[in-house]
């Protein structure tokens, strides 16, 4: 299966958290948490379309500022999820800055936010042209923990406890579709953009007598064929399940936390879970509200992630990162064989 997204982390793992997850076959990536940003590339971050913050804390937030610079003055629209205070905390930044003349601007940036809570989510934007002045938005109601639904993804959330509320994501990709090699070259139709089409015709759900057009990259004006949508669906494509990949912060080991968490990653293909401690200081973590490599390995294995990369970790065990590693998976193991 070859992927359609590639995730990564933006620092090392002593650095600030940030996840990077870029989609491969457009020009579109995700955040998770706006830690430093600064290796990230200006054409990496107009990438951006949606930001998913855990919560504020300084580390998870301080890149907001370098992402707004690069996108002013863009045709852009960046929406970000974050837990309560995520409105008041954007509108802070923005506050921070003299906004004249910038009504004048051909192209603009607006920023939606989304305050996530227990049963609602409070709704505002921010446009350039108007200076970034707050608007209201209507409320959105709560049920469950989806919190963004498109024909290829979704992304889900839920609450951890680092003694204020702080959200935990999982990106999943629907179903993946793959194209089957042998009965292209049958039909003797080069692979081109017409295939990434045909895929989003079908996350689309579109009728099978929706026309396809067959055309070579190299004359892209020319259409070799016109095919219906069913015959392809059944003859041209296999579907395998699609990629999850999860993100989680910032918490206590606590039950309630854990087995939410555990829940929502569930069978990740691939996990990011802090670990700033190690196990020899477990008071210290649960004083910090974080978690210890052991713990984020035990977690992992609970949820029968299939691979997980570990983030966050205290300055204190620099040049000591392999025991941090070493001791989150052999708690892996252990819970995974429970
Ligand atoms: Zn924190
Ligand atoms: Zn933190």
């Amino acid at each position: 299966m070859r992927p359609n997204f590639k995730p990564r982390l933006v620092n090392g793992p002593f650095g600030d958290p940030a996840v990077y997850l870029e989609f491969l076959r457009e020009r579109r990536a995700f955040l998770f948490d706006l830690g430093d940003l600064r290796p990230l590339t200006n054409r990496e971050l107009l990438k951006i379309s949606h930001v998913f913050v855990s919560h504020t804390h300084v580390d998870h937030f301080i890149g907001f500022d370098h992402l707004l610079r690069i996108s002013l003055g863009r045709q852009k629209q960046i929406v970000l999820f974050g837990p309560n205070g995520i409105i008041d905390n954007v509108e802070g930044k923005l506050r921070g800055y003299t906004w004249n003349l910038v009504e004048n601007y051909v192209e603009s940036l607006s920023i939606k936010v989304y305050q996530v809570e227990e049963k609602e989510i409070e709704v505002a934007k921010f446009s350039c042209r108007e200076r970034f002045k707050r608007q209201h938005l209507d409320a959105v109601s709560k049920s469950d923990s989806l919190l963004l639904d498109e024909p290829s993804l979704t992304v889900c959330c839920t609450f951890v406890n680092h003694l204020i509320p702080v959200l935990a994501f999982s990106f999943e990709e629907k179903y993946h579709i793959n194209v089957k090699k042998n009965e292209l070259e049958k039909r003797n139709w080069p692979p081109g953009p017409w295939l990434a089409e045909l895929k989003q015709a079908i996350y689309e759900n579109k009728p099978d007598d929706w026309i396809i057009q067959v055309r070579s990259p190299r004359t892209p004006a020319q259409v070799l064929a016109e095919v219906p949508l069913g015959e392809l669906r059944h003859t041209l494509v296999m579907y395998t399940a699609g990629q999850k990949i999860s993100y989680v912060t910032d918490m206590l080991f606590e039950p309630e936390s854990v087995q939410r968490v555990i829940e929502l990653v569930s069978k990740s293909n691939l996990l990011y879970i802090e670990a700033c401690f190690l196990e020899e200081d477990r008071e210290i973590a649960s004083e910090k509200y974080h978690l210890t490599a052991a713990q984020a390995g035990y977690i992992a294995g609970k949820a029968k992630v299939q691979n997980f990369k570990l983030f966050h970790f205290s300055p204190k065990y620099k040049g000591r990162e392999i025991e941090l590693i070493e001791e989150a998976r052999d708690a892996y193991k252990k819970s995974l064989e429970k």
